[in-house]
């Protein structure tokens, strides 16, 4: 096990390539904190990483909300004494033309991907990482943040920013010995994606010829966590099936 010892908060864990991610550093060795907006013990996610033989904390927080991030920081902090790794994953992304997003929509977009990635991140630098002097933080941020698709200018402006703090992140933090690296997901099959049309057009654009899948998302996430990758520091790794190269 890469990972023995460790404890990972992943936001926005409750389904999709969060939840994956979060049973991944499970199978790992590490114990769980699992955010979502409402998230309880009853949840799958919960019960699977409980049967992996790991603790896995439930804690229902907004990450937009810098009173629920404190919360959600001290809960963790309350059951772990420690927050090793921390996976910004929580994000959302509704889309509709440019001439069509609303300002409230606009608002909450960068809420979510950008300012959400930005406080969570504080809170935990500040409260657990810099005390510890030791940290792994990985973004999920997007191809959209590095070339963007139709119909999405919010979410992809808000990516290209997650992509630029993480370096400020790789930066700022690296004297406390925490590294802060991203990864950049193509089109995956989480529930959200599949439920709507867009990848049925996009799937024809990606070489690889199919979606991804959330593990092939998840794998990557431990590559950048575990301790040999320790020199890996402002990186932004592309999981796309070769859709997009820089
Ligand atoms: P998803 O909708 O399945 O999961 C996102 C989770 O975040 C949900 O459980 C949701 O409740 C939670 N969330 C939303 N707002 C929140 C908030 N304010 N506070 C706490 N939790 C909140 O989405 P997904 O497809 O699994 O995507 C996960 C991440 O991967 C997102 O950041 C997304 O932008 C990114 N991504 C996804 C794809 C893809 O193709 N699926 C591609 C590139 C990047």
């Amino acid at each position: 096990m890469l990972l023995k010892d460790k404890v990972a908060l992943v936001t926005g864990s409750r389904r999709g390539i969060g939840k994956v991610i979060a049973l991944k550093l499970a199978e790992e060795g590490a114990d769980l904190i699992i955010n979502d907006i409402e998230v309880n013990d009853n949840d799958d996610v919960i019960q699977e990483i409980r049967a992996l033989g790991r603790k896995a904390l439930a804690v229902s927080a907004d990450i937009t909300n810098k009173n629920d991030v404190i919360e959600m920081v001290e809960k963790a902090l309350k059951e772990f004494s420690k927050i090793d790794i921390l996976v910004n994953n929580a994000g959302i992304y509704p889309a509709h033309p440019f001439l069509e997003i609303s300002e409230a929509e606009w608002d909450k977009v960068i809420d979510v991907n950008l300012k959400g990635t930005f406080l969570v991140t504080q809170v935990v630098a500040s409260m657990a990482m810099t005390k510890a002097n030791y940290g792994k933080i990985v973004n999920i941020a997007s191809v959209d943040g590095k070339v963007p698709t139709l119909g999405i200018t919010h979410y992809a402006a808000a990516k290209a920013g997650v992509i630029s703090l993480t370096k400020s992140f790789a930066i700022e933090l690296c004297q406390y010995n925490i590294n802060s690296n991203a990864v950049a997901p193509g089109w995956v099959e989480s529930e959200t994606v599949l439920k709507g049309d867009r990848w049925k057009e996009a799937i024809k654009r990606i070489p690889s010829g199919r979606l991804g899948k959330l593990e092939e998302i998840a794998h990557a996430i431990v590559f950048l966590v575990r301790d040999e990758s320790s020199y890996i520091n402002g990186e932004i790794l592309d999981v796309n099936g070769a859709i997009y190269m820089d």
